[in-house]
């Protein structure tokens, strides 16, 4: 009882440190095996989930300031396309999501649950922003991101260079890296959290020459091929500039000027997400078959 109540206070002041509207579950029990892998955070009013974000920073900002001169980690982990993780062994052209199943496994009560640790170097309001990203997806997809115990496959994140995620399952232990300084957004979270689901970004997409135009020509030199098309499977969705995947107008520019150019109206907004869009979740729930969600 008196544990409890310890909790309970720790709790509490926690939410009165936090100036996120997220509550605190009071109602969490303590794995004693665990410990450090209970999440204390739960939102509870989703409709709050848009005041978790950075309104003035776009995910294409936020990931090029975070991953300036990043393309090689320290442990040999090859970064692509701005901040995916690719396998040095693995081929670089083709999509490893395609050449082999990249999905996570799904349970019999039709829910996806996939293990994520958190690193302990995460202060407690850097741990509330990475866990109100992961429960973020259980409002609208069939995801559900939990605190890792025993499992084999599991994510593990850490403030590595930079912000980067491997794309879909790869089995084992998997890194996802936020960067304490520069990736700790919602917004950030929630996009490497889908390159983990096995999504590539917007403007790769197998059908986007119908809908952006890549200006090779204000592309800094030797980033082309983060431009490179890729086969994707689409799942029928359109194409969509206002998914929290979708690079921004000057992303990887020489001299200022856009590098990805909407068409035919090129002034459409691109790259400037703050969190998910309705089709970045269709996306996924139609990945992983989420019949309560379609
Ligand atoms: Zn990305």
């Amino acid at each position: 009882m008196k544990s409890l109540l310890v909790i309970v206070f720790a709790s509490a002041v926690l939410c009165v440190l936090q100036s996120y509207p997220v509550e605190v579950d009071l109602t969490l029990k303590f794995d004693p095996d665990a410990e450090d892998q209970v999440w204390k955070v739960k939102t509870k009013h989703p409709e709050n989930e848009t005041k978790l974000t950075t309104d003035s920073m776009d995910i294409s900002t936020l990931l090029e300031k975070a991953n300036a001169n990043l393309g090689k980690t320290p442990d040999g982990t090859v970064i692509r396309f701005g901040d995916i993780a690719v396998d040095p062994l693995e081929s670089t052209n083709a999509d490893p999501c395609t050449a082999r199943s990249c999905k996570w496994p799904k349970s019999s009560d039709g829910n996806v649950y996939i293990p994520v640790k958190v690193s302990s170097a995460f202060s407690a309001r850097e741990r509330t922003v990475i866990e109100a990203g992961l429960i973020s997806f259980d409002k609208s997809t069939c995801i559900r991101f939990r605190p890792h115990s025993r499992e084999r496959d599991y994510l593990f994140v850490q403030s590595l260079a930079g912000c980067y995620s491997f794309l879909g399952r790869r089995g084992g232990q998997q890194t996802v890296s936020l960067n304490r300084r520069g990736c700790v957004y919602h917004q950030v979270v929630q996009h490497e959290f889908i390159h983990a689901l096995g999504f590539n970004h917007e403007q790769t997409r197998s059908d986007r020459d119908g809908y952006v135009n890549i200006l090779y020509e204000n592309i800094q030199r030797g980033m082309e091929y983060n431009f490179n098309r890729v086969n994707t499977n689409n799942l029928g969705t359109p194409y969509d500039y206002g998914s929290v995947m979708h690079y921004g107008r000057n992303a990887f520019s020489s001299n200022g000027r856009p590098t990805i150019v909407p068409k035919p109206d090129p002034n459409v907004s691109i790259g400037r997400a703050t969190q998910f869009s309705q089709m970045d979740i269709e996306r996924i729930n139609r990945l992983y078959n989420c019949k309560k969600y379609l």
